[in-house]
């Protein structure tokens, strides 16, 4: 995916015009001559065009709702954050092992939140509360934000409302490259910029409709030029023929074409591929033909929340993947931080 995103059908929900940001979509909208229609709940979008289910997901990830958040109470958003701060839900990437198929359910859509300022509010409510401990806020568990930010800017207004925050952080994570107009926010340092890179091959086979790793590493030397603190999710590490190599490659690409500024601050986050029963089911539904390992017998169990336990890689795999991918980050950024191997 070179060019931003454009929504094949947008809805509105009419609450959202009394809004500056609804108006401005609106506007925005009829001159891009996307077809608009209206509905009354963001939860509430039923009857997508479409002979099958597959025709009408496909649809619903190039739909995006403009509504009004409601709920204002934050999910806790561990390791990474404190809390998630939600300005969007839903993503038009199609990367076939994406949680958001099963969190989102019947709802796939990309749902974007004008009411910026109660949201903000919100947050600083949280960092209040808190006071004087430090609050972080993660703004990409239910989208990838920076896909749609381009058309709402809604991110950009948060960047820099943490930018004049004394106790507020914000970190995001995303796989596109259309940070442009977020250069110029004044971040102020408070905000970590992440790029969620991969291997070749999981990039290659997995990761549809998002932008390829060059641009990626072109748009994180942008985004530590601009001076934001820059951080890596390799999400999810994944076994495949030739993995030592794949991964090992990624970083000699990453060093080699980051500028120095991107190796000064630098966080790495390593995410190990996993997944749920019903993920799995919705995978095999969304994406019949992927080549995603998905077998229980060849993964371990790990108990979870709520009864519901996940596959991960077994014990030895597990610390054969840590182990060589500390070392990599250790040989191309020592100075860098891991965060957390989960
Ligand atoms: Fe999911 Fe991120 Fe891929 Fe979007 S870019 S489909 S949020 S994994």
């Amino acid at each position: 995916m070179n060019k931003p995103f454009t929504p094949r059908l947008v809805y509105f929900e009419p609450q959202s015009l009394d809004y500056p940001l609804g108006k401005e979509l609106l506007e925005k909208f009829k001159k891009m001559d996307v077809e608009i229609r209206y509905t009354t709940s963001h939860n509430q979008v039923r009857n997508l065009p479409g002979d099958n289910d597959l025709q009408r997901y496909r649809l619903a990830k190039s739909t995006l709702v403009v509504g009004i958040r409601k709920t204002l109470k934050f999910d806790t958003s561990k390791p990474s954050a404190e809390y998630a701060i939600p300005f969007a839900t839903g993503c038009m990437g199609h990367c076939h092992y994406c949680y958001l198929q099963t969190t989102m359910g019947s709802k796939p859509y990309i749902r974007t939140y004008v009411n910026v300022d109660e949201i903000l509010e919100a947050a600083d409510k949280y960092m209040e509360e808190r006071a004087p401990e430090l609050t972080r806020f993660e703004a990409s568990c239910t989208s990838d934000i920076v896909g749609i930010d381009h058309l709402t800017h809604s991110l950009k207004r948060a960047i820099e409302h943490f930018g004049k925050s004394e106790l507020g952080k914000l970190r995001f994570v995303t796989k596109f490259h259309h940070v442009d107009h977020l250069l110029d926010a004044k971040h102020n340092g408070r905000t970590r910029f992440r790029f969620s890179v991969n291997a070749d091959y999981v990039i290659k086979n997995f990761e549809p409709g998002t932008s390829p790793l060059e641009k990626r590493i072109e748009a994180a030397g942008k985004v530590a030029r601009a001076g934001y603190p820059l951080g890596f999710i390799v999400a999810p590490i994944y076994l495949h023929e030739g993995w030592e190599e794949g991964y090992y490659h990624m970083f000699e690409r990453l060093e080699k074409e980051l500028p120095p500024e991107g190796k000064e601050d630098l966080t790495f986050e390593f995410i190990q591929h996993r997944f749920t029963k019903p993920a799995k089911r919705v995978i095999e539904k969304n994406y019949p033909m992927t080549k995603l390992e998905l077998d229980e017998e060849k993964r371990r169990y790990k108990w979870g929340k709520y009864g519901i336990g996940k596959y991960i890689y077994q014990k030895e795999e597990e610390e054969d993947l840590k182990s060589h991918l500390f070392e990599y980050m250790k040989k191309f950024f020592p100075n860098a931080k891991l965060e957390y191997f989960t």
